[in-house]
């Protein structure tokens, strides 16, 4: 399929933001989009680079009433030699498409996704920052657009790429967050759909989180929704605990989301030598370990911060400081390691990264 192109004209070309330091996350956006349409019976049709701008909507569109959306967030890294490098891409694509089946949404091939994707970055390369730390965005979205009220599979769909730079996602940057251990609200069950990246999900989590911050804290820490006994994940990560010499992350049991991150953390410590288990743990067994001293390290893991250590975790009203609310040792090699593979900093071992130009 032939992707159509339609450069921005001179005035519809966006001022780039003039100090990359001072770049938050998820506000600014580049001066292009990739988008195609989709209509059951006749497939993937029209995609297209158009300048980017408003969307337009029936406002019966099926996706803002019964909620089929879904998508994806992965980075471009701009290198040392100028190069923009893409991390484990294809895996966002699988997920996506993962995504979309338990929506009931259609699949989009891969090659349509990397090229559409790659021909928006190369397109805009000049925002793709340079400063340490920061980063391209992408956020792929797939969307219900077909004008019908009534509880079934849209026929109609777009898929766009939207993407823009970014600083560190927390202000905190590396410090340390606080995270509330949740144990009234839930944020997804097993058969239900807090393995796919589906905008439900998020709104679902919305009240809890807002509760948590008003009291200070960053984040909340879910646990599993029949029993609330079970550690999950955090806002849009995935999360490991040491304790003593094990690190352990939840299993992928239906209801929390496969992180590529999470993945590419247990490949680097099996390798590293280190024992590691995806096993379920109670929080108990947390605060047990928080009593007596074994919790070494708790951080979360995720695409927007990487490594995302935790100081703190609050459960029944009682306060734990996690590695005397520092950054783990574990915790910033881990970091370090994933972002000089990211930033083509060092070999890959592992086929993950692809430069795309420069
Ligand atoms: C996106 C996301 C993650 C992290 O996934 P990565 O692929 O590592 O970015 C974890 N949990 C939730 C709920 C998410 O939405």
């Amino acid at each position: 399929m032939e992707i159509t192109i339609t450069p921005a004209s001179p005035d519809q070309l966006k001022k780039k933001p003039s100090d990359e330091s001072q770049l938050g996350f998820g506000d600014i956006f580049t001066d292009h989009l990739f988008m195609v349409n989709y209509a059951s019976g006749k497939g993937w049709f029209d995609p297209r680079i158009v300048p980017y701008g408003d969307i337009h909507l029936d406002p019966a569109a099926m996706g803002l009433h019964y909620g089929q959306e879904i998508f994806e967030g992965l980075k471009a890294y701009r290198g040392k030699d100028n190069g923009i490098y893409l991390f484990r891409a294809g895996d966002n694509c699988a997920r996506l498409n993962r995504s979309a089946k338990r929506l009931c949404m259609p699949e989009v091939a891969i090659d349509l996704f990397m090229e559409g994707m790659k021909k928006l970055i190369l397109m805009d390369k000049e925002w793709v920052p340079r400063t340490e730390g920061t980063s391209l965005y992408i956020r792929p979205t797939m969307l219900a657009t077909e004008p019908h009220l009534g509880v079934r599979p849209s026929r109609t769909y777009i898929f766009y790429i939207i993407i823009g730079p970014v600083g560190a996602y927390y202000k905190e940057g590396l410090n340390p967050v606080k995270i509330y251990v949740e144990d009234h609200y839930i944020r997804a069950a097993v058969g239900g759909t807090g393995d796919a990246k589906t905008a439900g999900n998020y709104a679902a989590s919305l009240l809890a989180t807002e509760l948590a911050m008003k009291k200070g804290f960053t984040q909340v820490l879910w646990l599993d929704a029949a029993e609330k006994k079970y550690v999950e994940e955090v806002g849009t990560m995935n999360m490991f605990f040491v304790i003593g010499d094990e690190i352990i992350t939840a299993p992928l049991n239906g209801s929390i989301l496969p992180g590529i991150t999470r993945d590419s953390v247990l490949h680097i410590l099996k390798d590293w030598g280190l024992a590691v288990s995806e096993r379920s743990l109670t929080i108990d067994e947390v605060i047990a370990a928080a009593e007596s001293g074994s919790l070494k390290e708790a951080f979360g893991t995720g695409t927007a911060a990487v490594i995302s250590p935790v100081g703190q975790i609050t459960f029944k009203g009682k306060d734990y400081v996690v590695a005397g609310g520092k950054m783990g040792d574990l915790s910033l090699r881990l970091y370090d390691e994933i972002t000089a593979l990211q930033y083509a900093g060092k070999p890959d071992p592992y086929g993950w990264v692809e430069r795309i130009g420069e």
